[in-house]
Order: C-alpha cells, then structure tokens, then sequence
C-alpha cells in the first residue's frame, strides 16, 4: 500500500514509521525545513560573549507519559540516548509570589534537540520538506470493484505527486480543514480546538539569581517559563530563557511585532524573578496553532474508510506530545488493521490525556 502523509510531527512520523514497519511505502511531506512540527527548534543568534548560534525548543518544553505502550516507547529512546529525563523542582508564580510546586511529574526532552525521536522515526523513509501540500484530490478508478481509488497530492511549487492508496494527515485541525476542502470530515472538525501562543526565547548578560528551572505561570501574561541552558544535553553556553505566553495575551498580541511581544514577555518574566535583566539576544516565534483547548471535547481520530484518508493529531485525543504518538499509532492501526495493533485507549488512560501537562 502506498501512503501519503501530511506532516511531520510526531503524529505523522510515529504513524509513519508503523506503517513502513508493516510493509507500507510512506511518502512525508512537510512544509516546515525538517521533521518536528511543534517539536521543531528553532536558532538564536547569540550576541553576547560567546558569540554563535543556539538551537532552542520554541514549542514543546518537555513531555510525560502515562500511557503504557508510550512509556515503554520512552524507554526505547532513552535506551537509544535520543531522550533523557528533565529532572527538576517546578516553581508556580501565582499572586505576586514565585513558590516552589508540589507537582511530582516525570518529565522528558527529546536531546540534543525536542525533535530527535522523530528524525530516528522517519529515518531513510521518502521525505519532502519546504513543502507546503496546497490541494488533495482522490480519483476513484472506473474499474473499482471496490477500494481502488488514489490519491494525488499536489504543492505550492506546482509539483504533483499521484498514485497513493492511503492519506493521512496530521496538521492542526484548521490547516486540515483547508486541505479537506469539501470533504465531509472538515465537518467534523471543531473550530478553535488549538489556542495561539507567543514564544520568546532571551540570552541574558547575568544569570538569573533565583535558583527556579522551569516556571508555571498562573498569572501574568507568562504560561511557562523555562532555563533552557539547564535542559539536559544542551549546551550551557550562556544563560537564555524561553519564555512562553499564555493563550489569553498572544490572543491579545496575536498581530503585534516580535519587539512589542518580546518586551510584554521581559517585563513579566523581570517581575517574577524579581530581578532586573540585561537581555543581549531574543527571538519570537508566533504559533497559531499550539496548545489545546479544554474547553472542548476532543474528536478522536477522524477517517473515511472507502477512500482510505484518516485526519489525525495530537488534538483528537486532548493535546500533547504523548497524545500525538498515541493519535499516529491509531491512525496507522486504521489504515493497516490486520497489521497494525492500536492501543486500549479505554477510560483510564482516557482520562489522563486531558491531563495539562
Ligand atoms: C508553544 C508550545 C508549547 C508546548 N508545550 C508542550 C509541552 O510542554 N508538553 C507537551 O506534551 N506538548 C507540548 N506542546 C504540544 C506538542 O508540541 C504537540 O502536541 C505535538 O508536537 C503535536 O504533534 P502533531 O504531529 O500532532 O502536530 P504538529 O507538530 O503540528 O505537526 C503537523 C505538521 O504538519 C505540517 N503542515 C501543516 N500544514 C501543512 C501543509 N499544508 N503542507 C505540508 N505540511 C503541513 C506542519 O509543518 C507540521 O510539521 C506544545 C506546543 C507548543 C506550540
């Protein structure tokens, strides 16, 4: 079976990877320079004393894993060395006051980068980047029995690239939408499901006094604030944060200018550490699409049996890193059933996956 897949996050790369391992030839393609999504890095330019250039997380900061089939997948990769556990004391700033967390997660990074599993993933599998897919058409052949139909799938640069039995994509819900066109699954899709947020990622002159790793926003403009050069397996070069804003401020900002949000960003983050900063390079990344919205029911994985097309992502089961892999897993399993197992998302572990972090 040939399948084309659209996106590679960590949706679109574990479902690509399962059904390559099931016999199926997979063909990526991606808009973005490489595999990652919101998984990806990207580089700061350093100004300070050092000089060079850093690779930060802009999206994803870390990830848990409560389900059983992606934890033993974690330990796969740590096993590997493409992951390694983030140990440290969280701290909450809320009122006023910057205090340590009782949260206990286990939390992961991908190393040297977020990114890493997924390149592992996808290995020697044909792979298209700065590819942005514009149209998806299926032509059912006039000699179909029954299931013979292909996909087409065609890009900005006016490339077509024809003759696949299976699609799977794995965008964010509204990139999907666009792309579905008049499908009935867009139908199926909610609107608003991922919130905005900007990232802000700031090299400082000084380190940061107070001893905080990773900080959780519970008010203020700031959702997270994270010492990346204390992440393991990356380089401690100098001292840069990334700082994240919560959806209700990048709704607010969502059109302002990199320096009109990176300012928004210093201030709250000078007021939580309670120091003033000498910030000597930052970077803004706007991501329309990021974090889920619990408000909203997720609507699992989404599929149309008789033209082999499944829409999946991290967003059909509640957001997330874990969430993603779970969704390729089940994407593929749809695709390929007789091969491909997919996973007992029953009550418990449901309930988990709504879980924020
Ligand atoms: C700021 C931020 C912070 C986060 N923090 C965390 C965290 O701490 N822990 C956690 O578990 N999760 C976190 N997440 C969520 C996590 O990153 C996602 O759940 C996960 O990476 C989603 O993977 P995915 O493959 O489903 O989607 P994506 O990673 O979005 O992949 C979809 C891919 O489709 C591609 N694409 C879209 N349209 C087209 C097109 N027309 N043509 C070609 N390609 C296209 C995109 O380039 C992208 O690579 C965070 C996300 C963001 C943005």
């Amino acid at each position: 079976m040939r399948v084309a897949i659209i996106g590679a996050g960590m949706t679109g790369a574990t479902a690509a990877s399962a059904l390559a391992d099931a016999g199926a030839e997979v063909t990526v393609f991606d808009k973005g320079r490489g595999p990652g999504g919101r998984m990806s890095s990207k580089r700061l330019q350093l100004d300070g004393a050092n000089g060079g250039y850093l690779q930060l997380d802009m999206g994803a900061q870390y990830f848990t894993a409560r389900h059983p089939w992606f934890l033993h997948q974690v330990r796969q990769w740590q096993q590997q060395g493409l992951v390694q556990r983030w140990v440290f004391a969280p701290h909450v700033w809320q009122h006023g006051l910057l205090l340590p967390s009782d949260d206990a997660a286990i939390r992961y990074v991908g190393a040297p980068a977020m990114h890493q599993m997924l390149r592992s993933q996808l290995g020697t599998l044909v792979q298209h980047y700065s590819c942005q897919v514009t149209e998806l058409s299926y032509s059912q052949s006039s000699f179909s029995s029954q299931q013979c139909g292909e996909w087409t799938v065609s890009t900005a640069d006016g490339a077509s690239y024809a003759g696949f039995d299976a699609l799977l994509l794995t965008c964010p819900p509204e990139q999907c939408r666009k792309l579905l066109v008049t499908n009935p699954l867009a139908e199926q899709l909610p609107a608003d499901l991922l919130l905005p947020c900007w990232a802000v990622a700031i090299e400082l002159a000084e380190p940061v006094t107070h001893p905080a790793v990773g900080i959780f926003g519970k008010s203020g403009a700031l959702s997270w604030c994270a010492r990346h050069n204390a992440k393991p397996g990356r380089p401690a070069l100098s001292e840069h944060w990334v700082l994240h804003l919560n959806a209700a401020s990048s709704l607010q900002l969502l059109e302002a200018t990199p320096g009109e949000v990176a300012a928004v960003a210093e201030q709250a983050f000078s007021q939580i550490v309670g120091q003033k900063l000498q910030v000597t390079s930052a970077l803004c990344h706007r991501w329309l699409y990021a974090s889920y919205n619990a408000e909203l029911t997720p609507p699992g994985v989404l599929s149309e049996p008789a033209q082999r097309l499944v829409v999946a992502g991290d967003w059909s089961f509640g957001g997330r890193v874990e969430n993603a892999w779970l969704a390729g897993v089940v994407a593929a399993s749809q695709l390929l059933p007789e091969q491909i197992k997919a996973p007992d998302l029953s009550a418990t572990a449901a309930d988990s996956m709504l879980a924020t972090q």
